[in-house]
């Protein structure tokens, strides 16, 4: 039986909170996130088996990490994921353990994954209006992202929805989704667009920030509180006066680096420290090559002893903010869209 141990890298961040995505694949195309129609995908013989994932997750687990977060591409589309949050969900030493999905899967999928023990669900939903919905996301699938949503407000009380706001695109849909979200029981996390690996149509005009979607939102409902939350989440979470409680996650221009705890492990099993970071740390390699659990943990930990990242930080100095990699350069290497990273 191994202890845990808390790992800490050269800004004292512990390694606690770790991204795994299943599949890079997905089945639509957002627009801020896979704008083109086909990409590069990860080799299928690379992607890890259920029992490499729960191998390497066991190693996290020894050194700290206590919330896993299962995410893609579409996490759905990875055949039999209940069976993974069921070994998943077996982990004593997982304290929180959550999903986020676009939902268009979700309807048939949400008791399923409820029974294997799955905590927390996130839902992605940018748009109310069906015809949006195409243009941002390239497929005809909100009625089935409704039905999931309804489904997930059965079995997930208290789940989250998460949007992106975009200016021009979905910033007037501010209150709508707000509403939407309260009459299902869910918080609302608005998001401010991002520049990372995916997003090459990003433009620092369109990021809406934290401040605007406040004035918004206190202009229609009143003054807005702020709660005093101890945490290292992302999400600066409000409450409006008649006490709904909300989040926005300002990682444009208003960067958590300072506290992040996070690392992304992709399906293929290379270990991302920084969502921004140019390269990751192949952890596939030694898991097949025969590394032993501690030989494994060593290579975690000395990682982590090292990691000076604050990518979002670094980005807010730059003058003439562009998108972070050119498209060409994405097309070389599937490891940097975000649709591998799993955002
Ligand atoms: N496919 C699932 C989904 O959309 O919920 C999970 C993976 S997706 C990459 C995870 C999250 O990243 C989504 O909530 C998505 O909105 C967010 N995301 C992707 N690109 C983004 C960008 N450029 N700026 C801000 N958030 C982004
Ligand atoms: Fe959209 Fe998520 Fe798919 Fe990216 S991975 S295109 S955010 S649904
Ligand atoms: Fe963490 Fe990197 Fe995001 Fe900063 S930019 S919050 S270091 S993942």
């Amino acid at each position: 039986m191994i202890t845990s141990v808390s790992v800490l890298d050269v800004h004292q961040r512990p390694l606690r909170n770790l991204r795994l995505s299943v599949t890079d694949r997905c089945n639509l195309r957002c627009q801020y996130c896979m704008p083109e129609a086909d990409y590069l995908w990860l080799p299928r013989e690379d992607i890890l088996q259920f029992e490499e994932v729960d191998r390497l997750v066991d190693q996290f687990l020894a050194l700290g990490v206590d919330k896993v977060r299962l995410t893609g591409g579409e996490p759905l589309l990875r055949r039999d994921l209940p069976a993974l949050v069921e070994r998943l969900s077996a982990k004593a030493a997982i304290r929180d353990l959550a999903m986020t999905t676009n939902a268009v899967l979700l309807a048939q999928a949400a008791g399923d994954l409820k029974a294997a023990g799955l905590h927390r669900l996130s839902i992605s939903l940018d748009t109310l209006q069906r015809d949006r919905f195409v243009k941002l996301a390239r497929f005809d699938e909100l009625p089935r992202v409704l039905a999931g949503i309804d489904a997930a407000a059965d079995v997930f009380p208290g789940f989250k929805i998460d949007s992106v706001m975009i200016r021009g695109v979905n910033d007037d849909e501010l209150i709508p989704l707000m509403e939407f979200a309260r009459a299902r029981g869910a918080e609302i996390r608005f998001i401010e667009y991002m520049d990372v690996g995916g997003a090459t149509t990003w433009s620092g005009d369109q990021v809406v920030s934290r401040r605007e979607m406040l004035d918004t939102l206190a202009a229609h409902y009143g003054p807005i509180a702020p709660l005093h939350e101890d945490s290292s989440a992302p999400a600066d979470r409000f409450r409006l006066p008649d006490n709904t409680v909300f989040g926005i996650i300002a990682s444009t221009t208003a960067p958590f680096c300072a506290s992040c705890d996070r690392s992304r492990l992709t399906a293929d099993g290379v270990w991302y420290l920084c969502l921004y970071a140019a390269r990751g740390v192949d952890l596939r390699g030694p898991l097949r090559g025969g590394a032993t659990d501690e030989a494994l943990r060593d290579l975690i930990t000395s990682v982590w002893h090292a990691r000076t990242d604050r990518g979002a930080e670094a980005r807010l100095g730059l003058r003439g903010r562009s998108p972070l990699i050119p498209v060409n350069t994405l097309r070389r290497d599937p490891h940097l869209e975000m649709h591998t990273r799993g955002g």
